[in-house]
């Protein structure tokens, strides 16, 4: 019959004890090669250590200033209410 039970099976691209390697990358803000734990999927910016870091205070001081703004905006309206 037309049956051909020789049929080779590929079996590539699968290596064994392939670890994700832990791949460098350039930071986004400074330029320095960077390893990142990850692998990144362009949702967020590659950042080194440095600049994450940097990013993150920046990140808290601005959530500061706009809770501030806000309860300043509160006190605000409320004195224009009392007024
Ligand atoms: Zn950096």
């Amino acid at each position: 019959m037309g049956y051909k039970p020789h049929k080779i099976e590929m079996k590539r691209g699968r290596r064994r004890g392939k670890r994700p390697e832990p791949a460098q990358y350039l930071c986004e803000r400074c330029g320095k090669p960077t390893v990142l734990p990850f692998i990144p999927r362009g949702t967020a910016p590659i950042l080194c250590k440095g600049c994450l870091r940097k990013k993150k205070k920046r990140e808290e001081q601005e959530a500061r200033a706009a809770a501030n703004l806000q309860a300043r905006r509160e006190r605000e309206a409320a004195a224009q209410a009392m007024a």
